[in-house]
């Protein structure tokens, strides 16, 4: 068994910089990566709300700030390892036993920083059609639907953002909202209202999604009038929200209902010792600046209590 200091699991904006502050500090940790580097940044397209980068020319795309993100934490001596979590077992307080599906550890601290994972509408056919046409991710497969319809799911800053993103391939872009009003910021929503190849349908839900093969077209509903209807459509992009990815954790640390991983303004966890940070523990803000802080303050903390034990 591999004896660790600290092990970050997960490497999104919250772990990357986790890692970067707890490296600085001679922890020599060790990254879990999970299943994404990057995390949700590396699915995302420009990111041009993060401090730093404001023109066209200089935005950098979501892989760009992951590769050097990595590059930093990894110039100060974190390691990445491409493996994921099965289990842990904290019953028994540091150091903590972490499985994976290559190895077994044990560490000191832990950082928790697996993330979220994006919510599945839940209708027929979506399943069946991921990858042929369901995607929950525009920079990963906007490029499969150039000069093709597509539909969006969702109203929030991702499906407007994603939405927009798409019209770079996609020949028209229907974003379809169950209510007749968007969640999205303002700035996003002007910019949609005023893209020609987005147009809107509101207060309809996506009931299932045909096709053979490959999607060939969605079923709604509008939910004020029962109006039901199947268009054609070659793509439905789904961005409706995210769930924690707690469940390697249940009975391991305190969650909210929604698995959420309870925290204080330290960023430690109901087990002393085991920090978290970024979206497995915020419901809320969400952003890349935001799991950036989160993670320095827990890297912050998870050396404090280290060195408070020698
Ligand atoms: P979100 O804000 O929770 O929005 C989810 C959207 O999906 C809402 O419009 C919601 O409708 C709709 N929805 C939820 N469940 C649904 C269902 N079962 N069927 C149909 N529609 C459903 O999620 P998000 O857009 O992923 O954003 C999450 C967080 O990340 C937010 O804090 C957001 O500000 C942030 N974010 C920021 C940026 C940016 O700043 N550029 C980009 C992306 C995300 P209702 O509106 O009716 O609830």
């Amino acid at each position: 068994m591999e004896r660790e200091r600290v092990i970050i699991i997960g490497s999104g904006a919250a772990g990357l910089t986790a890692a970067l502050y707890t490296a600085r500090g001679q922890l020599n940790p060790l990254v879990i990566v999970g299943s994404q580097m990057g995390g949700q940044i590396a699915i995302t397209s420009e990111i041009e709300n993060y401090p730093g980068f404001w023109d066209a020319e200089n935005v950098p795309t979501g892989p760009e700030l992951v590769e050097v993100m990595v590059k930093q934490a990894e110039h100060f001596g974190a390691r990445m390892v491409y493996d994921e979590v099965l289990e842990v077992d904290f019953s028994n307080g540091s150091p903590f036993r972490i499985k994976t599906y290559g190895a077994e550890y044990e560490a000191e601290a832990v950082i928790v920083t697996a993330g979220a994972s994006p919510h599945r509408l839940g209708v027929p056919g979506e399943e069946e059609f991921i990858g042929r046409g369901v995607s929950y991710c525009g920079t990963c497969d906007g490029f499969f639907f150039r000069g093709k319809d597509v539909v969006v799911v969702g109203g929030g800053d991702s499906a407007i953002e994603e939405g927009i993103f798409l019209t770079r391939f996609a020949k028209t872009v229907q974003v379809i909202h169950r209510r007749d009003e968007l969640r999205a910021g303002a700035t996003l929503q002007k910019r949609a209202f005023a893209n020609e190849k987005i147009s809107f349908t509101w207060d309809t839900a996506v009931e299932g999604i045909g096709g053979n093969g490959v999607v060939q077209n969605v079923q709604t509903v509008n939910l004020k009038t029962g109006e039901a209807e199947e268009r054609p459509i070659d793509g439905v992009f789904i961005f409706i929200g995210h769930y924690p990815n707690s469940k390697f954790l249940e009975g391991q640390v305190v969650m909210d209902e929604h698995g959420y991983i309870i925290t204080d303004e330290l960023m430690r966890t109901s087990v002393d010792g085991v920090f978290a940070a970024g979206e497995i523990q915020d419901p809320i803000y969400r952003q890349v600046s935001t799991s950036v802080g989160q993670g320095a303050a827990a890297a912050m903390q998870a050396e404090k209590w280290l060195s408070g034990r020698e």
